[in-house]
Formats: structure tokens, sequence, C-alpha cells
């Protein structure tokens, strides 16, 4: 499969180089980059003018909605995302696309939007695309829907395949957000920069945001490139198989952690 598309030797998983004992360590030791949060800011003393911060400040405009969405399970959020008008985007869509895989996954793979396939088929990363997330993911012996959760920024695509738009994406985004805190994934890895820039809420690079663990509200978070971008740029392929075998190692890093502490 993986030379069928044209993705060998890169994509075969190798022997990590760095002893089974310094495993931990080198993930642990592993850069941690701000936090992205929607934890609720303190509140201000009296005559004090409360401090939002740029996160915070994109999600007040919707906070009863948001709240709303934050408490639901998953019968209720799957029902809110296949009803939802939020935002422009409802009104081209064939199916809207929740998400798919294993809700108990300890892996979520977040992109950024639905495509045509996607659109008709109300599934994410079908396509193209799609089929090299998979092999992407066979390559780290991983699985669709066996400990991996596929998610979108937004639920809905956008006309033409375009970027979500800023006030799109900020829409969509309890959804997700309440996909994560019920999913409670180990590792998110963000494909591409339109992911990457809506979990982090930054607007740095992915070339500049990768090989670093970040953090998205306590999750560890990894940044690679966006598979529809690898069918267009074949020279990053082996970029993004460094990120997977990073991302790779920082799990055992993670597991091993949790091992030890319990
Ligand atoms: Fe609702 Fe998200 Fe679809 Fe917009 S993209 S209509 S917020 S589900």
């Amino acid at each position: 499969m993986l030379e069928e598309m044209g993705l060998t030797p890169i994509w075969r998983l190798r022997e990590s180089t760095v002893p089974a004992e310094q495993a931990p360590a080198a993930a642990s030791a592993a850069v941690l980059e701000p936090r992205s949060t929607i934890h609720e800011s303190p509140q201000p003393a009296a005559g004090q003018k409360p401090r939002i911060t740029n996160h915070e400040s994109r999600i007040t405009d919707s906070s009863d909605r948001r709240a709303t969405i934050m408490r639901m399970e998953w019968p209720g959020l799957k029902e809110a995302v296949a009803s939802c008008v939020a935002c422009p985007l409802h009104a081209k869509r064939n199916k809207t696309v929740f998400g798919v895989g294993d809700e108990n996954a300890d892996w979520l793979f977040v992109g950024e939007g639905p495509g045509a396939d996607e659109d008709a088929q109300g599934e994410p990363f079908v396509g193209q695309a799609g089929r090299l997330l998979d092999n992407m993911l066979a390559a780290i012996r991983l699985q669709r829907g066996q400990n991996v959760y596929i998610a979108n920024v937004v639920k809905c695509r956008p006309p033409g395949n375009r970027n979500p738009q800023p006030a799109e994406a900020l829409s969509c985004e309890p959804y997700l957000h309440r996909q994560i805190d019920l999913i409670r994934p180990k590792l998110i890895i963000a494909l591409g920069k339109v992911a990457a820039a809506n979990l982090l809420a930054s607007d740095a690079s992915v070339a500049s945001m990768r090989g670093k663990v970040h953090d998205y509200r306590g999750t560890p978070l990894i940044v690679t490139y966006h598979p529809a971008y690898l069918l267009r740029s074949l020279q990053d392929k082996a970029k993004a198989w460094a990120d997977l075998c990073f991302a790779v190692k920082t799990m055992q890093g993670l597991q091993e952690s949790k091992t030890a502490a319990s």
C-alpha cells in the first residue's frame, strides 16, 4: 500500500535510534510550547477591567452556545452538528462531517475541514488525502477507528475547498473542543496550518511548529503537514515521516510516564 502511494522507503517504520531506557526522557525533554486555553480568566478585582487573552476574546461572543455545547454528551453533540446552521457553511453542505473513530482513542488527528468526497460521504479524510492519511497511520501501526479518532476544525465543507474563514472556525470551535474533552486523547496531531492555527491560536508556520510538543489545554499536541499538502509537495514527505516518528516516541514516553506513576 505504501509502495503504491510512492512513499517507500520513507514510510517504513524504523526502530528508534533512542535507546529504550532513554525514550521517556527524550519525549519529556521535547520543547513544551505555551498553552492554548479556553479556561475562564480569574475574576477581576472591583474597578479593574477584565483581562481577556487573545484566545478568550475569540469565544466571548457566543458564550451561552459554547457553554451548552460543552455540556453535551456524544448523542446530543452529534445531533447538534447534524442540524447546525451557526455559520454560513451550512448553506452549501451536503452532509456534516462530525468525525470518525474510537471515542476512547489515545490518538486524535485533526484536519481543517471536509472536501468534496467528505461532504458527499459524511466522513473525514476519505479521498486521496484520506488514503494517504490511512497509509501514514499504517506506517506507525495505527488504523482508522482503532485507538484513533479523526476530526476537523469545521464540520461543513468550505466552498471550493478554501480554508475556513476565522468566523466559521470560531463558530465550529465548541464542537471540536467538546469532542476532545469527551475523547480525552493522550496525544493530538494537528494536520496542517489551519488545524494548528486554530488549536494553538497561533499564526506560526507549520515548519516552525514541527518537532515540538505543544500543549492544548493540558493535552500534548504535535504539528505536521496535512496529507493533501503532502500529495502536492513530495519533498516534505520525509519531514512528515520524521514528525510521525517523533509522535510515536512522544506517545511511548507518555505511556511509560503513566506506568511509572501508577
Ligand atoms: Fe455549524 Fe460548524 Fe457547519 Fe458552521 S461549519 S454550520 S458551525 S457545524
